[in-house]
């Protein structure tokens, strides 16, 4: 069989074996609805219900305010538009390297409802300037809804989450993070951290996709985003996808027992990758900040690669999945918002590396290799 090797795990990670086999158990043998009274929506109802136990002791915060979705982007967008559409901010302030489920929800919902948006201006690292931010509270506190990522999904940037919450609690704005890439890597105590709302997302982290999560400090404060049967006690109509939660909450506890020993086994391989880029001459400049990164990410710029897809496409030949930050699909050679705001109108071509902890140095020497050979 050809040889993968699976480098984009910020796009996506595999299912965890014992992922599958919940998952597999869950669909044999619960297939009730969880709103029906009889046994079977009953024993339906227990696994949701234990599911969000497990969910909301991760975050250290009660049942009663975590909520299942499909998916980061209705997490995102449900709580964008209930902002919005609340009446209850004149200003947004965000930045434009968000997560399009972030920057697309926020240019709709505020240009509807009249909101103006103010936009940080971070460095080419990602890295948000908190003088920048202060002033903007300082002046429309009260009014304002503030959402900054957590850690960024293409540089790997890590926002220092508590001082940006404490920082907008002071001054009386409502902070929201997508913490979509955190989750399974970096703790996140809601109750401590005080912060108004994340969200997350299974695939991110060895769960399956369509199933994801969000936490709301004042769920009475939200609008529901979908209406219908009233499940989710009425915050998120839809019957429940049962399997996907399953297999998100197993995932959620592999990350329990897991993290420390993931954790030191990517930074390994990230600095491997780095040291390897220097140590073979490839000439290249390191997009993702050398502090304050998760190390699930590196992304990378090659000024000896074309700005097209040319180095992705042909790292895909040899075997190497990687993303390019294209904007949408495969194919594309339009360099996304995020490359057109750190490199503007740059000539060579920027690589995101995302690392798992079932990739092998092997690996990442082979991938070396490759690049040396495309690049120089
Ligand atoms: N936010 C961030 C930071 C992401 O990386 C992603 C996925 O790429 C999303 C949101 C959207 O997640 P989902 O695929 O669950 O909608």
């Amino acid at each position: 069989m050809e040889r993968r090797i699976y480098l984009d795990n910020a796009a996506s990670t595999p299912l965890h074996p014992e992922v599958i086999e919940t998952m597999m158990s869950t669909a044999k043998n619960i297939f009730g609805n969880p709103s029906s009274i009889h046994r079977e929506g009953a024993m339906a109802k227990n696994v949701l219900e234990e599911s969000r136990k497990i969910l909301a002791e991760y975050l250290n915060t009660s049942a009663s305010q975590v909520f299942f979705t499909s998916c980061a982007t209705e997490s995102n967008n449900t709580i964008i538009r209930s902002a919005c559409e609340s009446g209850r901010y004149q200003h947004i302030i965000t930045s434009p390297l968000e997560h399009p489920a972030v920057l697309k929800s926020i240019q709709y919902y505020s240009s509807s409802n009249s909101i103006q948006v103010h936009y940080l201006n971070p460095d080419n690292h990602g890295k948000i300037n908190l003088d920048e931010l202060t002033p903007l509270l300082e002046s429309n506190g009260k009014n304002t809804f503030v959402s900054l990522i957590h850690t960024h999904n293409e540089l790997g940037t890590i926002l220092p989450i508590r001082i940006v919450t404490e920082l907008c609690h002071k001054h009386g704005a409502m902070f929201h993070s997508d913490t979509v890439q955190s989750i399974g890597l970096i703790d996140l105590n809601v109750t401590e951290l005080k912060i108004d709302s994340i969200v997350g997302s299974a695939h991110k982290f060895y769960g399956p996709k369509g199933v994801g999560f969000m936490y709301l400090k004042e769920p009475a404060h939200i609008q529901p985003f979908i209406y219908g049967g009233s499940q989710e006690r009425n915050m998120r109509s839809g019957t429940e996808n049962l399997v996907g939660i399953a297999g998100m909450i197993k995932a959620l506890e592999l990350v329990k027992t897991e993290m420390a020993q993931r954790i030191k086994h990517i930074k390994i391989l990230n600095e491997r990758l780095r040291h390897g880029l220097v140590e073979l001459n490839i000439p290249h400049e390191l997009n993702s900040p050398t502090e304050d990164c998760l190390p699930k990410i590196l992304n990378v710029y090659f000024d000896k690669s074309a700005n097209t897809d040319w180095l992705l496409m042909n790292l895909d030949i040899e075997g190497i999945a990687v993303s390019g930050g294209s904007a949408c699909s495969s194919g594309s050679e339009k360099a996304s918002h995020i490359n057109e705001y750190i490199r503007p109108n740059s000539l060579g071509r920027s690589i995101r590396f995302s690392f798992s902890h079932l990739n092998t140095e092997e690996e990442i020497d082979y991938t070396l290799q490759v690049l040396k050979r495309l690049i120089l």
